[in-house]
Formats: structure tokens, sequence, C-alpha cells
């Protein structure tokens, strides 16, 4: 058996709270039905937030940032502290969050022996809150990417747009962005971050612009899929569940199917969303 020599480690940054309909409002689900806003706080669901830190033989890197530690300065649920970390009352209505001591990303970089200086990159999937308001706890990382297309994306003069895309979170960083390289995917729109097909950014459009999943493969050609908020949980591609909060239902349902089919694959090891609560923190060997 060849020698495993990617490790990666599945880290649980906190958790946000939703109306069901988000994650799992299905193909018809309105706007206004997946943000709560109609829906008793009793019926709303805790989700993790995971981001993932992958050793990989040329580097150190992150795929998402999960949420500041600012969200809950003493470690438990603080609503002022949030509006202000989400800058926007409105998103506030629409998610809340909560990060126990411990579980920020740079603690749990440094709970593993790491520094953020030593991160080769961070790679986001894309801007939502969850994803990127952690950022700044790493921004001594080499390189810091997300797509082009989800950059364009939250510039965009659109009401659900201006109220989920907060500048403030990567404003003070170095965030670069990539141009699509290859074209794996749903839409045929891919980047391979290495140059060797060992770690790709796939495009799965439609909860948001430049939404990407993250492919991890060793030489033999097995894999792990990180699919970030593509789909709410295994359910989700299993039963072809679209969650409620997208920007494009249709090409939304089109990278559903493209996670279905990648995650039924043979050579599919685990493939993971970063919302689903059926899943622990836990580490992969590939
Ligand atoms: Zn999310």
């Amino acid at each position: 058996m060849a020698q495993k020599n990617i490790k990666i480690h599945i880290l649980k940054t906190g958790e946000v709270r939703v109306s069901p309909y988000l994650p799992f409002g299905g193909d018809n689900c309105s706007l206004l039905k997946a943000s709560g806003i109609t829906t008793p706080k009793s019926k709303w669901l805790w989700l993790p937030v995971f981001c993932f830190l992958i050793e990989h033989p040329k580097g150190l890197i992150l795929f998402d940032t999960g949420w500041h530690r600012e969200m809950s300065p003493d470690g438990v649920y603080d609503k002022q502290a949030q509006i202000k970390s989400l800058g926007s009352w409105f998103l506030y209505q629409i998610n809340q969050g909560r990060i126990a001591n411990g579980e920020a990303v740079d603690e749990q970089l440094m709970r593993l022996g790491f520094r953020p200086s030593e991160l080769e990159y961070v790679l986001l999937s894309h801007l939502d809150c969850d994803h990127a308001n952690g950022l700044r706890q790493v921004k001594e990382a080499r390189h810091i990417l997300v797509s082009e297309d989800e950059m364009t994306g939250t510039k965009r003069k659109n009401f659900q747009i201006m109220i989920r895309f907060q500048k403030q979170w990567w404003e003070d960083v170095d965030l670069k962005t990539f141009e699509w390289n290859g074209t794996e995917g749903p839409v045929g729109k891919s980047y391979d971050v290495l140059g060797d097909g060992s770690l790709v950014m796939v495009n799965i459009p439609g909860h948001s612009e430049g939404l990407c999943a993250l492919k991890i493969k060793n030489g033999e050609g097995k894999y792990v899929l990180l699919f970030s908020d593509g789909g709410y949980a295994t359910k989700s591609w299993r039963d072809m569940i679209t969650s409620g909060i997208t920007l494009d239902k249709k090409l939304q349902r089109q990278s559903l199917q493209w996670i279905r089919e990648q995650s039924m694959s043979p050579d599919c090891i685990e493939s993971i969303a970063t919302h689903d609560s059926g899943i622990n923190a836990h580490v992969i060997e590939l």
C-alpha cells in the first residue's frame, strides 16, 4: 500500500444558527422563507462551522476560516459583538454565530503547533460570513486566495448580495483573486492550486457566484471532496435537496448533481459539507 502523505484536519470553528429552510429549503424555497423571518426561533438549527487544515508535502494549506474570535469575545453567544463583527444588523437577523474558547482558527492552529505565518495558502471557498469572517486571524499566511468570480460577485448591486458580503472581513487582508486555469466541474471552471492536480478548487456556482469545492487528490487518484455550501449535509446530495439561499437555482442544482456524482465515485474517500451536523471534527489521511 502506498504511503499516505496528505493529512486533513477537520476543525470545528464554532456554530451558526439558521432557519431550517436556509440549509434544506429545496428548489421552491423563497428567500424570505430561507431568511427565517417567518419561522419561530425555536425551530432554528445550530449547525457546525468547519474549516480544514491540510498538511500537504508542498506546504500547509487552510480551506476557509470560520468565525472570528470577536463574534464571541468571552466564548459565549454575544449579540452586540456579533452585530459589530458581521457588520450588518440585517445579516445578524438571518444568521447568528457563536464560537467557544479555543475554537477560533488561529487558536486551533496553535494547539496543533502551527503559526498563521507558516500557512502556504489560505483558500476561501466563498465570501459568506461563516467562511471569511475569521480570515483576519490568519492574515500572515503567504498566499490568500479567492476566485475572481466570487470577488466580482460581491460587488453587484443586489439586495441579497449587499447584506451577505461585508468587505470589512477582508479589506485589511492581502486577499488576491485567481482566474480559472482548468475545466473540471459542473460548469467547466477549476483552478489547480499547486499545478500538480493534487489540490483543485472547482467552481460549484449557485449558492454564490464563485463558490468553490476543494478536491484533494493523492497519487493513486483517491480524493477527498470538501464541498463547502454546495450542499449542507450528506443528505443534500443523496436526496438532491438544494439549500434555500441561492443566487441561481438552476446552477445550484447543476452543482449539487456534480457533488453527488463525485461523492458516489469509488475513488472518493470522504465528501464533506461545511455545515453537516452529522460530522465531527476528525483527521483524514490520504
Ligand atoms: Zn456557510
